[in-house]
């Protein structure tokens, strides 16, 4: 009897343009498949909305797995452990997966080679979740880039990526035999008691099937608008990709092609395809970034941020998550992340520089908030945009640039649709009023309690925000 293959996915929860999985297929052996819900060491422990994401994904996947014949193995524990040992209770001839690149993941992934490598089992891997390896773009002196513009215009230089794969056929390929599996249930992934997440099933469908849905969605409805109306978060015109990219329901390959396939076909549609192409080179840049810094999450990449007199403020941070700034625009945004998992990039950007700038708060505890509360926290898009925002980040934004929470509501949501849609209780504000409710007459109603008025005045925030600047500017980075 041949001895079956062993496939562990990880951020990579789909069957087509799977290499891993395709390869195990080609190999002609019985297949298993395997997913590990790491503890200890390993990658980042996921957040509480991401979670909820990775259960359902996982009931998609074995759904579709199992049409196929094909049972996928749920275990948790130390990887390093676990892996190799189900390598053994299945008797398998080879293993297969594909690469990651969170810093600790791939410190275990190496571990996990030599292991397999000492018991005799051979072991595959591939690129599949990311266009260039952190690692593979070089500047030419040799260096790593620290700047997103070069480092695009690199990787673009290198022409088109690879085509998607398609699916292998997988019927009647499961191994006759199969290690007993966990009961996804028994992980308890999703919120009970209160089940805050009960909102997200209207919004998202985790898995493959429905990473498909929202790119035709987007193809269909949202590329033309991209460009001019990915600003505006009441227009509808991002993908909203970004959570199935995170697991990996998707590839970046199959993104690619499929937009610059359109702009392809349709020339009219070059411009905003051009667009979304560079948002998701960011992508690729901030993992880029990640695999030069490794604790990007915890350490200021400007050191001279190392000084930055951060304010110690339990209730504004409490104020600030819970959308209850005073600032509509801010608030809304945080209100959608709270709801849905998920806050709009213009939102983000303004929310988390009214955190680091207005409330002088650490970026990292907002960078923790995000972590537990987005369904697409990743390890390296989450901190890298919070520097990024903050100013101490590689390529960042300049401290000194500080977004006016009002004007930025009121350039990017004009007519105030987005604040109505998150903040009911402001609907019935007129345009102007809507972005600056303070200067409503007392008594406004929202979501069952007062709105609040604005927790610090923009003019003085911004005067005190400059002023640390300044302090620390003097100082060598
Ligand atoms: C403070 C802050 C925190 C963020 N945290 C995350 C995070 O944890 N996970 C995450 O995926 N993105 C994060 N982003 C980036 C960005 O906001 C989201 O990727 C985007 O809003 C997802 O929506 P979308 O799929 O509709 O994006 P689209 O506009 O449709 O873009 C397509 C894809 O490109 C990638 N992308 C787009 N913008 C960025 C960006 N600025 N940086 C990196 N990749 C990008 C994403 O994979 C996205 O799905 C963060 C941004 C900020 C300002």
């Amino acid at each position: 009897m041949t001895a079956p293959a062993l496939v562990w996915l990880r951020n990579d929860l789909r069957v087509s343009d799977n290499p891993a999985l395709a390869m195990a297929a080609a190999s002609q052996r019985p297949l298993i498949v395997l997913y590990v819900l790491e503890e200890g060491a390993g990658p980042r422990p996921l957040g509480a909305a991401a979670r909820w994401w990775l259960h359902h994904s996982l009931a998609a996947l074995g759904r579709q797995l199992a049409a196929a014949g094909v049972t996928l193995v749920l275990r948790r524990g130390d990887a390093r452990i676990v892996v190799p040992g189900v390598a053994t209770e299945a008797g398998a001839g080879e293993v297969f997966w594909n690469d990651r690149h969170e810093p600790g993941g791939a410190a275990v992934d190496r571990e996990i080679a030599s292991r397999l490598a000492a018991d005799g089992r051979k072991l595959t891997t591939a690129k599949a979740n990311l266009l260039v390896a952190p690692g593979e773009m070089r500047t030419g002196t040799g260096g790593s880039y620290r700047v997103y513009t070069p480092f695009a215009k690199a990787v673009r230089a290198l022409g088109q990526p690879r085509m998607p794969l398609a699916a292998p056929d997988l019927l009647g390929r499961g191994a006759a035999s199969t290690p007993a599996s966990d009961g996804l249930a028994d992980w308890d992934l999703l919120p009970t008691k209160p089940d805050w997440a009960r909102e997200f099933g209207p919004v998202w469908t985790p898995g493959e099937r429905g990473a498909r849905q929202r790119l035709d969605t987007f193809l269909s409805d949202g590329l033309a608008r991209y460009r001019d109306g990915r600003d505006l978060p009441a227009c509808g015109a991002v993908s909203m990709l970004s959570p199935h990219l995170r697991f990996g329901e998707i590839s970046p390959y199959q993104v690619w092609h499929a937009v610059a396939g359109a702009a392809a076909r349709n020339p009219a549609l070059d411009g905003d395809a051009d667009k979304y192409l560079a948002e998701l080179l960011w992508r690729e840049f901030c993992w880029h970034l990640l695999g030069n810094e490794a604790d990007i999450a915890t350490r200021n990449i400007q050191g001279k941020f190392d000084a930055f007199p951060w304010r110690e403020d339990a209730a504004a941070r409490a104020a600030w998550q819970a959308g209850r700034t005073g600032y509509p625009f801010v608030d809304a945004g945080l209100r959608q992340l709270w709801r849905t998992g998920w806050m709009h990039n213009r939102v983000r950007m303004v929310a988390a520089s009214f955190l680091v700038k207005h409330l002088m708060i650490d970026w990292r505890d907002g960078e923790r908030w995000f972590w537990d509360t987005l369904v697409d926290a990743d390890e390296a898009n989450n901190p890298a945009s919070w520097q990024w925002v903050a100013g101490s980040g590689a390529d960042a934004a300049p401290y000194f640039r500080i977004f006016n929470p009002v004007t930025q509501g009121e350039k990017f949501d004009p007519d105030g649709a987005y604040i109505r849609r998150w903040l009911p209780g402001l609907a019935g504000l007129g345009t102007r009023r809507v972005h600056r409710p303070w200067q409503e007459p007392a008594g406004l109603v929202v979501d069952a309690g007062a709105y609040p008025d604005p927790i610090v005045d923009h003019g003085l925030a911004r005067a005190r925000a400059l002023a640390a600047f300044a302090e620390i500017s003097r100082r060598p980075s």
